[in-house]
């Protein structure tokens, strides 16, 4: 029996910790599908086709992964597509609370599909897309928090990084901080 999951997600942008998470999961599955949602209530910094081709890319070559749009209800989509178990990720405390709401209420329309958290490497607990839009809107580095498809495109979004800053200075002897 092939076991087939789906990840969905907004995925605006894919980060280091998305990538994380397909790879926990694309060994635990035969089939991955990392479904974007098209969201338009989240407002996206980026198009659902800009989404799909830069998670494409970041997961060319990573064995069994499909990276599709979609645009309904999660749970028809992943039983149309044969998948029944949902992969989310679970970062800090703070996730937990709307990830149990969403799973519940998917369990309540379709039993039969049930979803699965995995917690990505330590690196990437506090990671999120947001996070790397705002550093990057400030000409921040996200060279370690993103792929370099995702970082490209973040720079012609915002422009160049900033220039790096001096070296701090270390405290005299004696000086209080
Ligand atoms: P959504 O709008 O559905 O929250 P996201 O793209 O923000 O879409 O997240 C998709 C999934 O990936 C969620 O389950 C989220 O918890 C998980 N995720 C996001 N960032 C990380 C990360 N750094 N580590 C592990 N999982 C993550």
């Amino acid at each position: 029996m092939i076991r087939s999951a789906i990840y969905p997600g907004t995925f605006d942008p894919i980060t280091n910790g998305h990538i994380d998470l397909v790879r926990r999961g694309s060994v635990r599955f035969d089939r991955l599908v990392v479904a974007i949602a098209r969201n338009p209530g989240k407002r996206p910094l980026f198009t659902a086709k800009e989404r799909l081709a830069m998670a494409r890319e970041a997961l060319r070559g990573t064995p069994g992964i499909e990276v599709l749009l979609f645009d309904e209800l999660l749970i028809d989509f992943a039983a149309r597509l044969g998948c029944s178990t949902i992969l989310r990720g679970l970062r800090a405390v703070s996730d937990f609370e709307y990830e149990l709401q969403i799973a519940l209420t998917n369990r309540k329309m379709r039993p039969e599909i049930e979803t699965v958290f995995l917690a990505p490497s330590i690196r990437y607990i506090y990671l999120s897309s947001s996070l790397v839009k705002e550093i990057a809107s400030y000409g921040g580095p996200v060279s370690e928090l993103v792929p370099p498809v995702v970082e490209r495109r973040l720079r012609q979004r915002y422009g160049p990084p900033a220039p790096a800053l001096p070296p701090a200075k270390t405290p005299r002897k004696g000086t209080s901080r």
